[in-house]
């Protein structure tokens, strides 16, 4: 298989594979998965149409051949997925995987950190939209209580899933008066906090400007509570803006997706749990991977469709975002993984 990097149209090289393990999920966040669409009748994907673990590293291999660094498990919520832990040994297995990570709402992982940890993951991300208890269960809208989000963090730390980053997703008059309570709670403790604009993806989420909270803001914010300064990004294509306290206290991050786009550096692929290669989140369309798995395509084969997809890829939706006056039918979050 090749060595090389595939590039795309705009010279950006395919680095980091998002695997999303499955479409469900114990939370109903508004902003992913609102209740009224996402309720008793909807249809998620039957069993069969799941990738198999075999499949996922198969395919997880053949993009670590061809220029994959990083691979990051996601959702859905990815330990809804049975046996995720198998899933993460046979990835950990694959030369050349540098990072191995995983996104989650931290609902189920306080029992098996340490059992993630040891069959190879590295770290986790691990989603908290506020410290507030009502605040909290408005954003997960199933009654989630908080306190077992904050026991995962403690047992991931534990178990070494660090360093650990803590993705708040802020919405303008739902959780924005707690960004300083995230700052303040976190500062000291290791883990990084990333406050993430609030982002048009799917159909179903009634998505409006006005809900954003602009990066600038928050920096604004926390910098007039405890100053802080930028700090060089860790790798190129980084998505978040990265900052340090000047008392020393740690580092915090900004993803603003909306209001200052990184699609230049963008070299992120995405395959949902049934086998579809997006690339890019806001894409209408995926490339069908499984079908080429099952139909008994060999290994160079799925190279040369891989390399040929990425090749062929322009986009930079969050670019054109400003300039886009066509609503257009984008995948679902919970589907695409994030
Ligand atoms: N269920 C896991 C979780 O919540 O961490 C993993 C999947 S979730 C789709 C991945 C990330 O996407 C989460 O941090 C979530 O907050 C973020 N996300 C979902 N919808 C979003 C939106 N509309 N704007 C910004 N971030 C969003
Ligand atoms: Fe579930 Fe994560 Fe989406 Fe919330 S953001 S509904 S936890 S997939
Ligand atoms: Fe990448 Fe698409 Fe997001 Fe731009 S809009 S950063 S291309 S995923």
């Amino acid at each position: 298989m090749s060595n090389m990097a595939a590039l795309d149209t705009l010279e950006r090289p395919l680095r980091d594979l998002r695997i999303s393990v499955t479409d469900r999920c114990n939370f109903r966040c508004p902003y992913c998965m609102p209740k009224e669409v996402f309720g008793r009748d909807y249809s998620f994907l039957p069993r069969e149409e799941l990738l198999s673990f075999e499949e996922i590293t198969r395919l997880a291999r053949i993009f670590v051949a061809n220029g994959v660094e990083k691979l990051r498990l996601t959702g859905g919520e990815p330990l809804l997925r049975r046996d995720l832990e198998t899933l993460v040994s046979m990835l950990a297995e694959i030369d050349g995987v540098e990072d191995l990570a995983m996104t989650t709402n931290g609902s189920l992982l306080a029992p098996r950190a340490n059992i993630l940890k040891a069959a190879g993951l590295k770290r986790v991300t691990i989603s908290v939209d506020s410290l507030d208890e009502a605040v909290f269960k408005v954003m997960n809208d199933v009654d989630f209580p908080l306190d077992a989000v904050l026991e995962a963090i403690e047992a991931a730390n534990d178990a070494g899933l660090t360093p650990i980053k803590l993705d708040m997703v802020v919405k303008r008059g739902v959780n924005d008066a707690d960004i300083l309570d995230m700052a303040r709670y976190f500062r000291g403790s290791g883990h990084i906090v990333r406050f993430i604009e609030y982002m048009d993806v799917g159909n179903t989420n009634g998505w409006r400007l006005d809900d954003v909270v602009p990066a600038a803001e928050i920096i604004s914010r926390i910098n007039a509570v405890w100053p802080i300064e930028p700090l060089p990004a860790n790798y190129p294509g980084e998505v978040a803006e990265r900052f340090r306290y000047v008392d020393g206290k740690g580092e915090i991050g900004v993803i603003a997706s909306v209001t200052q786009p990184f699609c230049g550096g963008c070299t992120r692929a995405r395959l949902t749990a049934d086998g579809q290669l997006f690339t890019c989140l806001f894409a209408t369309k995926g490339y069908n991977l499984k079908k080429l798995l099952r139909a008994g395509a060999s290994n160079a084969e799925i190279e040369r469709y891989i390399r040929s997809v990425w090749g062929a890829r322009d986009d930079r939706y969050s670019e054109l975002r400003a300039s886009n006056t066509i609503p257009l039918e984008k995948v679902e979050m919970s589907r695409i993984g994030g």
